[in-house]
């Protein structure tokens, strides 16, 4: 990942493929012009970079030249004008070939074509680098096309975002998320995670999702998910887990501009992990860490028969529950612990002590991710 004035950018485009559709073009254009020498014209300033490595892959005779189309605002009209500047040369009865770094709306490519009616060329062809079919609206042939992408923001390789970029030697898209900061905070029921979440979204700016809260208030709200859910959790079993995912994925898709997300209660499967991994993946983002509460179970015990006096939250009110929920959580959920600490995310915090002094240690290991 790379970044340019305010922006992220992901590799998109590597540079041996790039000198792959160099040479395909190049090839093109020697079967196509035959015996004669064509005349390059580079459109400024992002085809630089395309044009010197074509050139230099060119096997036979031929003429480079640049041209730059500088626009600039009309005195009548607002309408963008363009100018033509760097066009000296004589292309009468020449066979030319525009090489440009990037096609995508067709406007530059109609004033070049608006520009060249009037010179008396022999054959004017029309060769870009990159291409985007999704967003070209004119009806100009093509004539060489080297990578066709979607309709995304690219840099490198010529192309920049507000001048920069223009150096690197592959290609990078935007990222469609911006950086975030994704941690799962962890630990058996009781654990305190939901105070320090609630610590936590503060002090971050996240989004702080518990899959045990959006299911409860889904169970007031007496919705269809709601009662499916309700049969499991009165038994403090977990909900299957296409319900739990659908469910939070929908929680995510509600928040698409938020910082980060603190994930609270999910994933308690591996199933639910890959399927986080997938989601932020798509979001051009990943989990930074799983965040451990670790709490030894009596102290749990002790804590949720405590709360369950108060909070009237039926699965804390009996002690069976409450050491079913915590037998679930080992048995199916610490297998999570090896699936994070694989991809060496995974950091125990000790979840003992004072709401302070455990919110202390977990913004201690948050700080440094
Ligand atoms: P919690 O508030 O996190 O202790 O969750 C309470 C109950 O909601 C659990 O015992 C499960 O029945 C259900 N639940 C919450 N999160 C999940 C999840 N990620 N997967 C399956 N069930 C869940």
């Amino acid at each position: 990942m790379i970044k340019l004035h305010d922006l992220y950018f992901k590799p998109f485009i590597s540079e041996n493929e790039i000198d792959n559709a160099v040479q395909r073009m190049v090839d093109e254009v020697v079967s196509d012009v035959q015996d004669e020498i064509p005349v390059f014209v580079g459109i400024l300033n992002g085809s630089f970079m395309f044009v010197s490595d074509f050139v230099k892959k060119y096997p036979n005779p031929c003429e480079v030249t640049f041209i730059k189309l500088a626009s600039y605002e009309g005195v009548k009209s607002t309408e963008d004008i363009q100018r033509l500047i760097g066009l000296t040369q004589d292309l009468t009865n020449r066979v030319v070939v525009i090489l440009e770094d990037i096609i995508d709306s067709g406007n530059t490519l109609e004033e070049i074509h608006r520009i060249f009616k009037n010179e008396k060329v022999k054959k004017l062809s029309i060769a870009t680098l990159f291409h985007k079919p999704e967003a070209y609206k004119k009806d100009f042939k093509l004539h060489y096309v080297g990578i066709n992408i979607p309709d995304k923001f690219i840099v490198g390789y010529g192309l920049d975002y507000n001048g920069l970029g223009r150096n690197l030697p592959k290609v990078y898209q935007l990222k469609t998320t911006q950086y975030m900061t994704n941690f799962v905070l962890f630990g058996p029921p009781g654990a305190g995670k939901g105070t320090q979440a609630n610590f936590l979204k503060e002090t971050y700016n996240l989004v702080h999702i518990s899959t045990g809260d959006v299911f409860r208030y889904n169970i007031k709200n007496e919705t269809a998910l709601g009662m499916l859910a309700k049969a499991y959790m009165d038994k403090g079993e977990l909900v299957p887990d296409e319900v739990t995912i659908d469910m939070l994925r929908a929680e995510v898709e509600k928040n698409s501009d938020a910082n980060g997300f603190i994930f609270d209660g999910f994933p308690r499967t591996n199933a639910q992990a890959k399927a986080l991994d997938d989601l932020m993946d798509s979001k051009d983002s990943q989990i930074n860490a799983m965040v451990a509460l670790e709490v030894d179970d009596e102290v749990l015990v002790e804590r949720l028969l405590g709360r369950g006096k108060t909070s009237g939250r039926p699965d804390d009110a009996d002690e069976k529950i409450i050491r079913n929920r915590i037998k679930e959580y080992y048995q199916k959920t610490a297998i999570l612990k090896d699936y994070y600490a694989a991809q060496d995310k995974y950091c125990g915090v000790d979840g003992v002590g004072s709401i302070s002094d455990i919110t202390n240690r977990l913004t201690a290991v948050i700080d440094k991710l």
